[in-house]
């Protein structure tokens, strides 16, 4: 029997970084989080292992964003298992990085599918759960560099453009009903995936932050939370820019 006192939370990618930091930002006696993952077993079992530790029910879910059919089968499984869907939070991502010039359809490819297209596919399958309860809050995960552009990032700066346009639309669309869309837009955040660059290539970008140092998963989790909540109910359509200073809108 699904327990309507808790609240449900989905966030995909909640295998590491980011999507981890949000899913413990939620863990709590009265959540239940689902979280996916592309492929860390292991460390989404960790994810599972730290949000018992604070009390809350995590359950990790190999999903690949990019399938429809896998998308909708996850979801079909939370509301089945709870009746309902609180807040989703689209966090997977990845990145292909390459100049313009030789970028490879393929890259281009990967990246908008997971990025932009998996996000799509996400809000779709909560959206008509989400309008029956009259009831939700959907958050984007996109990036500074969807707002300002980046060398070498084509593929990754154009996905996470239209993951702001879909937020745009997406609010317009279900805010009858109750339904928030938001988008948070981290600068540069220590993760996995800005762990490869070189020591000189993080210094040089630390340099053009104002706050001097890179931002934590905490801090972008934080932000995720606020558009959460229940007191950010008339906030919708919204990019709140998580980035020590670097860029203001
Ligand atoms: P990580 O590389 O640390 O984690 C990425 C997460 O996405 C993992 O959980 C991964 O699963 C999951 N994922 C990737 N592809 C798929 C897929 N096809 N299906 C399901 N899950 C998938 O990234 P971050 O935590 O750094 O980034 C999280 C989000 O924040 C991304 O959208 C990113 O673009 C954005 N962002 C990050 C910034 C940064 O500086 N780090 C800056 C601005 C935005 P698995 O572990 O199985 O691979």
């Amino acid at each position: 029997m699904p327990d309507t006192n808790v609240r449900c939370i989905v966030v995909t990618g909640g295998s590491r970084g980011i999507g981890r930091a949000v899913c413990l930002a939620f863990a709590g006696p009265g959540s239940r989080i689902y979280f996916n993952y592309a492929s860390s077993e292991k460390a989404a079992q960790e994810t599972e292992r730290l949000v018992a530790e604070k009390g809350g029910t995590a359950v990790g879910v190999r999903v690949d964003v990019t399938s429809e059919a896998e998308v909708a089968a996850f979801i079909k499984k939370v509301v089945d298992e709870t009746g309902r869907i609180d807040v989703l939070v689209n966090n997977a991502g990845v990145t292909r990085d390459g100049l313009l010039v030789r970028m490879k359809e393929a890259d281009w490819d990967t990246v908008n599918d997971t990025n932009l297209k998996g996000a799509f596919f996400c809000l779709k399958a909560v959206a008509r759960p989400m309008m029956k309860q009259r009831f939700g809050r959907i958050i984007n995960i996109t990036s500074l560099v969807g707002v300002t552009g980046n060398a070498g990032q084509a593929n990754y700066c154009a996905s996470k453009a239209g993951l702001i346009g879909l937020t745009r639309s997406a609010a317009r669309e279900l805010a009858s009903r109750q339904i928030t869309v938001n988008a948070v837009a981290p600068g540069f955040i220590d993760t996995d995936m800005t762990a490869d660059l070189t020591e000189e290539a993080k210094g040089s970008i630390v340099e053009q932050i104002p706050m001097q140092r890179s931002g934590t998963p905490q801090e972008v989790a934080a932000a995720v939370c606020f558009f959460a909540s229940e007191e950010a109910g008339y906030i919708t359509g919204q990019v709140l820019h998580v980035n020590g200073g670097m860029f203001t809108s």
